[in-house]
């Protein structure tokens, strides 16, 4: 008899990620726009905390679909990286060894989000991702990052005049579901609707003469003051209405409400909806 022990290299820990890491492909673009999120949310503590003293300006994070380039582009204007800083959080996370790695996760379900690979996740759709940042230190240069899947990665100077970060996922073969519109736009309703920094998805549309055609005003996809948020007392019977509603088109009226707002032991608010039940 033999015993052994199968290898497991960092050459292979790409495939891993592809297949078994989230079984739900999709994800991934809530994870990229969460560390949008993240980023602008450090920024403007920074901001409030004296360390950050330039303009904020405009924190929108802009999601930008090519349908043509299969290629789709998660932008902030938040803390950004310096190249120490990529190097750090980016690098040594997947290249830290498929072992330790594995030994690290195994028996673990769930792993979205809680150990740090939120971003690895862009690999399971694309090809190729870029990495274009510049950290909001003062006199920072702005570096990109390019990995095309393999453990090879390039990291090197180059031009953007803005602070903050673009991540480039250059669609794969087998994701182009990812490239069409209507599927981006029901995944960021599904996963970014009442994320707290507005985030546009191209610009927003109007009838004229007989078609549609872009205005140039953003189409900000989410409600960043969403109504579970705001006082019982500055709501109206209608607003409560109309919020259910929009979430759920296709449900009756429902029963009553009722608005939480909860201090202890822990907090937490929401807007509990019972629905009619027909039996
Ligand atoms: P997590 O968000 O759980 O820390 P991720 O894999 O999603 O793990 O991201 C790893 C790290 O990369 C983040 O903690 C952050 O330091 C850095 N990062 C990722 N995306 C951005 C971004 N858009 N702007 C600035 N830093 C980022
Ligand atoms: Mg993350």
């Amino acid at each position: 008899m033999q015993k052994g022990k199968i290898g497991v290299t960092t050459e292979n820990i790409f495939p891993i990620i592809k297949k078994f890491l989230y079984s739900d492909h999709e994800i991934f673009l809530r994870e990229l726009i969460s560390n949008a999120v993240d980023a602008t949310t450090k920024l403007k503590a920074l901001s409030s905390m004296g360390e950050f003293g330039g303009e904020l300006g405009d924190l929108t994070i802009r999601v930008e679909l090519d349908e043509k380039g299969k290629k789709l582009t998660v932008s902030d204007r938040g803390v950004g990286m310096t190249e120490e800083e990529v190097n750090k959080y980016i690098n040594q996370i997947a290249f830290s060894g498929a072992e330790e790695f594995m030994k690290k996760y195994e028996n673990q379900s769930g792993i979205i989000g809680h150990f740090g690979l939120g971003f690895y996740s862009a690999f399971m759709v694309a090809s190729k991702v870029e990495v274009i940042t510049k950290s909001y230190r003062e006199g920072s240069q702005a570096v990109k990052w390019a990995c095309d899947g393999t453990p090879d990665f390039t990291l090197e100077p180059t031009d953007k005049a803005e602070r903050g970060t673009d991540i480039v996922l250059y669609l794969a073969e087998d994701s182009a579901e990812f490239g069409e519109k209507t599927r981006i736009e029901a995944l960021l309703k599904k996963y970014c609707s009442f994320l707290p920094v507005p985030i546009a998805f191209g610009k927003e549309q109007k009838w004229e003469d007989g078609k549609y055609v872009a205005t140039d005003k953003d189409n900000i996809i989410n409600d960043t003051h969403p109504l579970w948020m705001r006082k019982p007392t500055e709501i109206t019977e209608d607003q409560y209405a109309e919020f259910y509603r929009k979430l759920y088109p296709m449900a009756d009226e429902p029963l009553f409400h009722i608005h939480l707002n909860v201090d202890y032991p822990f907090n937490l608010t929401g807007i509990l909806y019972f629905p009619k039940i027909k039996n």
